[in-house]
């Protein structure tokens, strides 16, 4: 096929479920491509000489490798060249903000639309999955030597993953019911199914990882015990970012105010929650419209996002907040609360002021500046804050650890061990609330240097890592 004619071909829509039968459960809402399609919209990559698509993936997939198997029919080549580098495709191709990484670095999406990565990549793994191919990687021998890993989540499972592969004997402690982190207890079942993430505890359970759940370290055991007393030899904390961020506003105390990683972690876990008719959601990422969407879906029937900047400043990426509004949800741009009224100690209002657009960064970014005397209110049964998390460090409560001044841990760029040689850390914990994608790249970096720690040798030679920020 000439490059003319692959530019004729538009990028292919992968198909929904209706609006009015998807906000009333938590079905996957974006449905994979059929086979044709796939072809089809694999035949739009140009096969760059330098692919920036790969520069663009944290993960630094293979993408126009495995682009150009997929379009020969070679699903299953297709499906071990992303294996090459990335242990979660599955929920990788799902979760990933596209386009603000392989995507948005895309050379077709420069004068149109760019190729879409993910929807290729959930493609071949949707149907290694339906044609029951093998997915496993065989397994090692155990060695000798033992490892801990704190927490489940996507950096947690990469490291058990690689480390497991090598014949290191892993240990996952998590100290909730369920596994997966973030990706189980954050990211609602509408946008990953949880049969995906329960699928890689499967694999990794058959290639020798013990994974412990209701299990808090720092509560049930410390870390130096698991070094000490349990025989561990190292261990990766990868805690994530749990602890909610507080907007520091009155009223934030009063019943129906409830932050939205708390909310969502409830709903995931199975709690039945009803908000009330109308809800207020303040943020403007993944998180706040996470907890927007759930709210429909759980009964709210007016709901409204405040945001303080404008739609081209939001996180968020682009098909979520078209999703959002799709389904009914109204972003009011250029407000934030500043006070919470409520009735009898329960949430009546919320308190709001107009904003406008000041000084911009480097980047950018421009700073929200209020207008003075602009105050309004909205009624509100509920008011969930969704404005960013910070680390939760029950793990480390007995030993000092060096933190950065956000609270997340300090890590050697290149190797990602703290401040005491035996403890690595990666992913969120690290990063700060980031992605599932860069928190699998630092769970394999993690792994490399645990490996290298446990042989005896240098951690630093000779390697070539990328740093993520
Ligand atoms: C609502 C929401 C939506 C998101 N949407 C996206 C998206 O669309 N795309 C994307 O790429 N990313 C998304 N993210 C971010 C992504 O989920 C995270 O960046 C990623 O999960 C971080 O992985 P992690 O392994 O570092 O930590 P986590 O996934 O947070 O896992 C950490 C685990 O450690 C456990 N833990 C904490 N302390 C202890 C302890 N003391 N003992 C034992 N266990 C402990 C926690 O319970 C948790 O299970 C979203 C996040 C949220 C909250």
């Amino acid at each position: 096929m000439k490059p003319k004619d692959r530019l004729a071909i538009p990028r292919q829509k992968a198909p929904e479920l209706s609006v009015n039968y998807r906000i009333k459960n938590f079905d996957e809402v974006t449905r994979g491509y059929d086979e044709k399609t796939a072809i089809l919209e694999a035949n739009r990559c140009l096969q760059c000489k330098k692919p920036t698509c790969r520069q663009g993936c944290p993960i630094n997939n293979n993408i126009p490798g495995f682009i150009e198997h997929l379009r020969n029919g070679r699903f299953e080549e297709g499906y071990w060249t992303i294996r090459e580098t990335s242990s979660l495709p599955a929920v990788c191709s799902r979760v990933c903000p596209h386009e603000f990484q392989c995507e948005g670095s895309c050379i077709r999406g420069k004068k149109g639309d760019a190729v879409a990565i993910g929807m290729l990549e959930r493609f071949l793994v949707d149907w290694m999955v339906s044609n029951q191919k093998n997915l496993a990687v065989p397994c090692v021998l155990p060695k000798d030597k033992k490892v801990a890993i704190i927490g489940s989540g996507p950096a947690g499972m990469t490291t058990a993953y690689h480390l497991a592969h090598e014949g290191y004997h892993c240990t996952i402690f998590e100290s909730l019911p369920v596994f997966g982190g973030m990706l189980a207890v954050g990211i609602p079942p509408y946008r990953l199914p949880r049969d995906i993430i329960n699928a890689e505890f499967d694999s990794l359970k058959n290639c020798g990882v013990t994974v412990v759940n209701n299990f808090k370290i720092g509560k049930n055991l410390t870390l130096e015990q698991l070094k000490d007393e349990k025989g561990f030899a190292a261990v990766f904390v990868s805690v994530g970012a749990h602890n909610s961020r507080k907007l520091g506003i009155e009223g934030e105390d009063l019943a129906g105010v409830t932050h939205g990683v708390d909310y969502l972690r409830n709903v995931c876990l199975g709690e039945k929650i009803n908000l009330g008719s109308k809800v207020v959601v303040v943020g403007g990422g993944n998180v706040a419209i996470d907890v927007a969407r759930t709210a429909l879906r759980t009964g709210s029937k007016d709901v409204f996002i405040l945001y303080r900047r404008t739609r081209k400043e939001m996180p968020a990426s682009m098909a979520e907040i078209h999703h959002l509004e799709e389904e009914g949800v109204h972003i009011e741009f250029l407000a934030a609360p500043v006070k919470i009224h409520g009735e009898n100690g329960k949430v009546a209002r919320v308190e709001c002021q107009r904003m406008t657009l000041g000084e911009c960064d480097a980047s950018g970014r421009c700073r929200p500046v209020v207008i003075e005397g602009s105050n309004f209110m909205i009624e509100a049964d509920a008011i969930i804050p969704a404005i960013s998390q910070k680390v939760d460090h029950t793990a480390d409560s007995n030993l000092k650890i060096e933190l950065t001044s956000w609270g997340t841990y300090v890590v050697d760029p290149l190797t990602l061990q703290t401040s005491v040689p035996w403890i690595f850390s990666g992913g969120d914990s690290v990063l700060g609330p980031q992605t599932a994608a860069k928190a699998v790249y630092q769970g394999k970096v993690a792994a490399e240097s645990i490996k290298l720690y446990l042989e005896g040798k240098d951690l630093k030679e000779g390697r070539n890592v990328r740093i993520l920020s």
